[in-house]
């Protein structure tokens, strides 16, 4: 993985990215490498490396992750469905170190993912 935190260079707004939505705890935008016709990456601000990092006190700002990415879901027409992904570590294929959720649709995904 990753050392250098890429993420917390696109919260700070030090290098672009296209960014969907923002509020006060978190951060969405297109992913820069997509792997299906919509594929956006949702980040809290808060950094948190992993999701092995998780704390009770991030229980809120989690269910807010996921309130946004059911949000943003309906705005960008993913009536059919959808998947919510969180890479953690070398063997989730985590490859930037800021905990994320990745929200891909707009084709039927694969099951098992490879
Ligand atoms: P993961 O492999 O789960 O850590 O996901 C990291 C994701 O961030 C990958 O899908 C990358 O394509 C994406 N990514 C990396 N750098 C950028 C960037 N500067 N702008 C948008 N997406 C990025």
């Amino acid at each position: 993985m990753m050392t250098d935190n890429i993420f917390l260079k696109i919260i700070e707004k030090k290098i672009p990215a296209k960014i969907i939505y923002e509020d006060d705890l978190c951060l969405a935008f297109n992913d820069i490498n997509p792997q299906a016709p919509t594929h956006v990456v949702l980040i809290p601000k808060k950094v948190i490396p992993t999701h092995d990092e998780v704390t009770k006190e991030d229980k809120e700002l989690l269910g807010h992750l996921h309130v946004v990415a059911a949000q943003l879901a309906g705005q960008l027409g993913l009536t059919d469905g959808y998947r919510l992904v969180i890479n953690c570590k070398e063997h989730g294929g985590q490859t930037v170190p800021h905990l994320h959720m990745h929200l891909l649709g707009g084709r039927g995904l694969g099951w098992p993912p490879g």
